[in-house]
């Protein structure tokens, strides 16, 4: 229960901050979603923003697989909190729901990269098939991913960019 809601003030709720602090465990798992083509984004064709740009459209739905994974994992939980003897167990985001899952904050995809510009938007490159002046240094170039970090990954396709975008300037 949050110390806030015990009533403690003062010394106790200093005492209850250091005693919590030093007896708690937070777990966190990441769950892999199947590469899944109805998971996707479109443009709205009805809502735009200020400035006359559709607004994004996303289609997104958990899977089975993820779903026994979740589930997998709160057994194991359980056995572990179990083994530890723990007393106060709270889930997040739904603490009466072991299998709510929290966003994980990664946004990944929208502007595929591919060979075919039929199933793709830009190339091996991050350039996009249709402008091909136009270069796209994003997560939103990701195909499928794991949950996190994505933005290494970015950094290191920008640098690539770079290079490549310089090796053009030379050669013209
Ligand atoms: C709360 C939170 C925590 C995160 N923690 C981590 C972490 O610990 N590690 C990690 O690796 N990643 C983390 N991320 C993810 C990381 O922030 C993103 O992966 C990364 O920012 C993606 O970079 P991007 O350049 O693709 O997109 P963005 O950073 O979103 O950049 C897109 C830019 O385009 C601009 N833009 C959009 N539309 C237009 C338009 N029409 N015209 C002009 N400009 C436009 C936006 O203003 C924005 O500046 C976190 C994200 C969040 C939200």
């Amino acid at each position: 229960m949050p110390l806030k809601k015990k009533g403690l003030v003062g010394k106790s709720l200093d005492q209850a901050i250091r005693h919590g602090v030093a007896h708690k465990l937070e777990l966190s798992t990441h769950h892999s979603v199947l590469p899944n083509p109805q998971n996707r984004l479109t443009l709205d064709a009805n809502k735009r923003d200020m400035l006359g740009i559709p607004y994004p459209k996303v289609w997104y739905s958990i899977d089975e697989y993820t779903r026994k994974s979740a589930r997998r994992t709160v057994e194991m939980y359980n056995d572990i909190f179990k083994a530890m003897g723990a007393t106060e167990i709270t889930y997040i985001p739904d603490a009466n729901n072991p299998l709510m899952f929290a966003a994980q904050d990664h946004p990944m995809g929208g502007v595929l990269m591919g060979d075919d510009p039929n199933t793709s938007v830009c190339d091996r490159d991050c350039r996009s098939h249709e402008q091909r002046n136009l270069y796209l240094a994003s997560s939103a170039v990701f195909v499928n991913t794991g949950t996190a970090n994505p933005t290494l990954t970015v950094a290191a396709l920008a640098l690539r960019i770079a290079d490549t975008v310089r090796d053009e300037l030379k050669r013209a």
